[in-house]
């Protein structure tokens, strides 16, 4: 399997060479040359699979450049139930009839970000190990992606993480989860300031290419291909778990931020998973559902994009939207020009785009329907899957489940994905249901553990310097 990029770049690339890469040289993002199909009897394999044999089984049609018993053995050390808690890695949960959660959310950092970064922590160490190299990983967080990150690459050889955050604005229980890790490979870097503050410092140290490159800085973030590919693997899972043969169809719902997750859904589609809907939910940042909508495209800056009560879903721009787009337009050579033209010179000069008719036209073939859920919606959703069901669920699974309700269709069942667990957001929950979910097993003893942290100014100059003096053998 060859890597291309959605502007135009097909000089061939196999999985390791863009593994630890972000954006292609061309500011498009990769994506396989084609999608392999999965056949009816394929399915019909899968379907007793136990998960990691499944996530090897799923990775491999796009893996060729590691060895199957060397790839074999990295899912199975990824997904264990001693780390997701049980056996079915994600199990479903049924709500009304018809409707079930998936549980995505029971790796260390309690939000469906592990799913994928425990994968990745794994393959990075591996490739690493085989270059005789070390990556310095820097990147910004204001909460979830910083611990999964973390948790991840704890304790891997020829890996060091430099994490920023906004020091004293994430939550109590997001600054005890990464601060009490006491791994030495684990540098916290609490930045007064506020997270746009900390992205642009990760911005101005990976835009010097000589200190990039002297000090082998590499990041994490959610357009790695990597990371989508291992979020490919639970839409078969889910499929698995609530069908007993390969006629029936199943829908998705997705609380959606930078399309990274539902992204992943719409590669199972396209490798013949049958998926009837993917529904895309957002929050009141809704430029995703506008464009699911309308056909126009319009990201916002920082100050159009409100805070809500479900922080992560809170993005101006979509950073995997372009993959989708890529597809939508045929994902050929000719797809490229147009896309290179979409997200370069008219983002840049109109502020957005609109996709012409023909185009808008397709996406009903690509299965998508949306919905926005705001503050108020969050606030009822919880409270009746409290009070009818007993179930708990939080602030971004709420957004999910209001707007698959929305889209529901007889006969199919409706998996919601749950992508993080309550007690991540007590606030928001104890206002909807008058009291606060009891704080999670994985969170007993940190409290008491020394925190490991530096607060530092928002300057470039000290945090290169910082990183400098920490990278030294
Ligand atoms: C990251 C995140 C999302 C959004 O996922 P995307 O892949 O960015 O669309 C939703 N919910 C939670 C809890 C998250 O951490």
């Amino acid at each position: 399997m060859k890597y291309l990029s959605t502007r135009g770049d097909a000089t061939p690339r196999g999985f390791c060479d863009i593994l630890l890469e972000g954006l292609a040289p061309d500011g498009g993002l990769y994506l396989p040359t084609h999608y392999p199909q999965v056949d009816a009897a394929t399915l019909q394999r899968w379907r007793s699979l136990a998960y990691a044999d499944l996530a090897f089984e799923i990775l491999s049609l796009y893996i060729d450049d590691i060895p199957a018993a060397d790839l074999q053995r990295l899912c199975r050390a990824t997904y264990t139930a001693e780390v997701f808690g049980t056996e079915a890695i994600t199990p479903l949960k049924p709500l009304e009839a018809g409707v079930y959660l998936q549980a995505l959310s029971n790796g260390p950092t309690l939000a469906f970000k592990d799913m994928a970064m425990q994968l990745l922590g794994q393959l990075f160490e591996y490739e690493l190990a085989r270059r005789g190299e070390n990556l310095n990983i820097l990147g910004a967080t204001s909460g979830d992606t910083g611990s999964a990150a973390e948790y991840a690459m704890r304790g891997k050889r020829g890996i060091r993480v430099f994490m920023l955050s906004p020091h004293g604005r994430m939550s109590p229980f997001q600054q005890a989860q990464m601060f009490s890790l006491q791994d030495a490979n684990i540098h916290n870097i609490a930045v007064d300031g506020v997270f746009d503050d900390c992205q642009d410092i990760v911005k101005a140290v990976s835009n010097d290419l000589g200190f990039k490159r002297s000090q082998r800085i590499g990041t994490v973030n959610s357009i790695n291909w990597a990371r989508m590919l291992a979020q490919v693997v639970y839409y078969f899972a889910g499929y698995f778990q609530a069908t007993s043969s390969n006629d029936q169809q199943v829908s998705f719902a997705v609380p959606s931020g930078n399309f990274g997750n539902i992204c992943a859904g719409h590669v199972a589609r396209q490798m013949g998973l049958p998926i009837a809907q993917l529904v895309l939910a957002t929050n009141e940042n809704n430029v995703l559902d506008e464009f699911f909508r309308t056909g126009a495209y319009r990201p916002r800056g920082t100050a159009e994009t409100l805070e809500t009560s479900s922080p992560s879903m809170d993005i101006s721009k979509a950073s995997n939207f372009e993959r989708f787009v890529f597809d939508l337009l045929g994902h050929d050579a000719k797809a490229a020009d147009r896309t290179r033209h979409l997200f370069g010179p008219a983002l840049a000069s109109e502020g957005g785009f609109r996709i012409t008719d023909v185009e808008f036209a397709r996406i009903a073939s690509f299965g998508f329907v949306s919905g926005t859920s705001t503050h108020a919606d969050r606030l009822a959703t919880i409270r009746s899957t409290w009070e009818q069901q007993g179930v708990m669920i939080d602030t971004h699974t709420a957004d999910g489940l209001k707007v698959a309700r929305q889209h529901l269709r007889a006969g199919v069942p409706m998996l919601v994905l749950e992508t993080a667990l309550p007690p991540k957001f007590a606030d928001a929950i104890e206002e909807a249901i008058g009291q606060r979910p009891p704080p999670p097993a994985a969170l007993a003893g940190l409290e008491s553990l020394p925190r490991r942290f530096t607060v530092m100014p928002p300057s470039v100059a000290q945090i290169k310097q910082y990183i400098e003096s920490h990278t030294a053998a």
